[in-house]
């Protein structure tokens, strides 16, 4: 099969390679101050990580444009949209909330992020390549429509999700979303649209307070799966067995995209559920067959929290030679 798999796209003239990694410099540059969590070190430890041999067949994309505006007002407001480019401080630092820090380069950083996922659904849904990853900083899914916060200034995988419907006509997105914090800001954005899925494993009752398993959204298209305290392999691959899987596999949607927040790890400082690298590469074994099954194996994974380095490092790289197995 996977012989006559390389001769079929030999024959369209070109060989696809199955995964892209997606990341730009200026995801580096975003500095929201020293001994916050979500560190410039973060970046650097990922990309590092894809470097291994086992990694040698990803399709690089080093440099990604901004999003547009058109694109960014996919998700949000426009008036949210006019006012946090304009935000970043020419020296020092802003603070949006307690913990969501801008300094000068924050919003070109969140402009490439965006604009990264934005070139993955491109590339995927324009059979370049059948999977990607996208290795951004800052985050996304805490970012609502009106609303920074978490650490997130635009909501990423809601703009590419968004992206592949108004560009490229898709009907049917899921996103999936196994980060520890629920992602209010995705959850915000995609409610009362049929034609996305969003659903989330995360710690709750824990920030940012939403995600109730209760909370299905307007359409009954929002589908939450909290996680107690102490949680670990058994509760979360449960969580996915009974609940999410089976809710993708009724939904069949044309395109995966993934909320890929490392920060349910065990080592996490952050929080207390106990996940090791296997369960990652777990659940994203699972994602493939749902997106072999009815998305062409078509795959965008976004990076999001995640705030030990050497886990985060070893659970994305556990996480994309998932996506890259045969
Ligand atoms: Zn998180």
């Amino acid at each position: 099969m996977r012989v006559l798999v390389f001769y079929e796209k030999l024959i369209r003239g070109h060989i696809v390679k199955e995964i892209a990694v997606f990341t730009d410099k200026t995801c580096a540059l975003h500095d929201p101050g020293a001994g916050h969590p979500e560190q410039i070190a973060r970046l650097s430890a990922v990309v590092t990580a894809l470097q291994k041999p086992e990694f040698k067949n990803i399709d690089w994309h080093r440099s990604t444009p901004e999003a547009t505006t058109a694109q960014l007002e996919y998700a949000h407001d426009p008036d949210y949209v006019h006012t946090i480019l304009r935000a970043a401080p020419k020296t020092g630092y802003r603070m949006l909330d307690s913990d969501t820090i801008l300094s000068p380069h924050s919003i070109e950083a969140a402009l490439h992020a965006a604009g990264a996922v934005v070139a993955a659904v491109d590339h995927v849904l324009t059979g370049k390549v059948e999977k990607a990853f996208c290795a951004v900083r800052p985050p996304g899914h805490h970012a609502e429509k009106d609303k920074a916060m978490g650490f997130c200034i635009f909501s990423n995988a809601a703009i590419g999700a968004w992206h592949a419907v108004k560009a490229h006509g898709l009907k049917r997105v899921a996103i999936v979303d196994f980060d520890v914090h629920h992602g209010n800001g995705t959850e915000n954005i995609v409610d009362g649209h049929a034609e996305f899925l969003y659903a989330s494993t995360h710690q709750y009752p824990f920030y940012p307070g939403t995600g109730a398993a209760v909370d299905t959204g307007r359409l009954g298209n929002i589908v939450n799966v909290p996680l107690q305290i102490g949680d670990g392999s058994a509760a979360f691959r449960r969580a996915f067995t009974r609940v999410i899987l089976p809710a993708l596999d009724k939904f069949k949607p044309e395109l995966m995209i993934i909320s890929a927040g490392f920060d349910a790890h065990q080592n996490d400082p952050l929080a207390q559920i106990n996940l090791i690298e296997t369960d990652y590469a777990w659940v994203t074994t699972e994602l493939r067959h749902i997106a072999d099954e009815y998305s062409h194996s078509h795959i965008v994974s976004v990076l999001e929290g995640g705030y030990n380095l050497e886990g985060l490092a070893s659970s994305a790289a556990a996480h994309v030679a998932a996506l890259m197995k045969p």
